[in-house]
């Protein structure tokens, strides 16, 4: 498969959290990255956790941290419909609009007025779902960069994304985060625990604000599927068992080993590329939650993958990088 060139902006590189868990395989990073195709399976978990997520922007831009009242939860709604019409959830599937209007509902109930205050960034807006691009450092051209796509001998490397929730508290400010899961337990705690991401937007915060955050606060939100008994009963297959608020500490030195880390791995990305070549790290081909978006294309030949990767399994990687805060 011939590379492509190497994605930059204005002589840029820009990097986000989903590219930099793509690193757990290289071969993943090219595909997705580079390659620019995601898989078209496997995305009703993600889709769900999407319109969650336009739930919660339209009422903590509503109401902010104050109860949601009938006319935001109207919106809330509309919201989440109008999400879920551009971007269908497979048809039978539990995750669908309704689900997701009970979700909020008891959500909105657990959570009613809110013991924090949101953060605005400089210009004043609250941070409230909001995307960013910052600088993050620069890193030597290799000389195919050079030479065959015209950088400067330092590329600068730009860190986008997107802040659920920027807050403060009686401890001082946090990054907050809205995440969906299936299920909960020790396994989710110590991914949350390790989440390098988390770390991106603690760093990204500290940018923001001027200040450094104390650490990031996960709204977990476990995603079940309904019993068979609950499909015929009255009460609610959500409840409070389902939303847990656990806040992790963050240390200084947390944040300058995250980004060190971040910029050597730029670095391989950079040596892949001169080389020619993303290798495969097979060790997460398959795993416990199922197996990797690309191992339909890895399992085949060589000559074919390039047919595979473009046939219908793939759709163009539209994920857009954040914009400035
Ligand atoms: S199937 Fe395996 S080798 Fe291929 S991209 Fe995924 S993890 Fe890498």
């Amino acid at each position: 498969m011939t590379l492509t060139l190497l994605p930059l902006t204005d002589g840029a590189f820009f990097i986000d959290n989903s590219g930099l868990e793509r690193l757990r395989c290289p071969r993943a990073f090219q595909y997705s990255e580079l390659n620019r195709r995601s898989a078209i399976a496997e995305r009703a978990g993600a889709n769900f956790g999407s319109t969650i997520h336009r739930g919660l922007e339209t009422r903590y831009n509503n109401v902010g941290t104050n109860e949601v009242d009938d006319l935001t939860k109207v919106k809330i709604e509309a919201d989440m419909l109008a999400w879920l019409s551009e971007n269908p959830q497979p048809e039978n599937d539990f995750r669908n609009y309704n689900h997701a209007c009970k979700m909020m509902a008891v959500y909105n109930n657990i959570y009613k007025k809110e013991e924090f205050e949101i953060l605005k960034n400089q210009a004043g807006k609250p941070i409230i779902e909001a995307t960013f691009a910052l600088p993050f450092g620069e890193i030597p051209a290799t000389e195919s960069l050079y030479v065959n796509q015209g950088t400067d001998d330092l590329v600068p490397i730009i860190y986008c994304g997107k802040i659920d929730l920027g807050i403060e508290d009686h401890n001082g400010i946090w990054s907050f985060d809205h995440k969906t899961s299936f299920q909960f337990g020790d396994t989710f705690d110590k991914q949350m625990a390790m989440d390098g991401g988390q770390l991106g937007y603690c760093w990204a915060l500290s940018q923001v604000t001027g200040k450094k955050p104390q650490g990031y606060i996960i709204d977990a939100i476990r995603v079940r599927r309904p019993s068979k008994k609950d499909e015929f009963s009255e009460k609610s297959c959500i409840d409070g068992t389902d939303f847990k608020r656990t806040p992790y500490y963050v240390s200084q030195d947390m944040l300058d080993e995250w980004k060190a880390d971040v910029l050597a791995l730029i670095q391989n990305i950079f040596a892949y590329h001169a080389a020619g070549h993303f290798p495969r790290h097979r060790w997460n081909c398959t795993n416990k939650y199922g197996m990797c978006d690309y191992y339909d294309v890895c399992s085949c030949p060589r000559e074919q993958r390039d047919m595979i990767l473009n046939g219908s399994l793939f759709e163009e990687n539209t994920w857009t990088k954040g914009l400035k805060i």
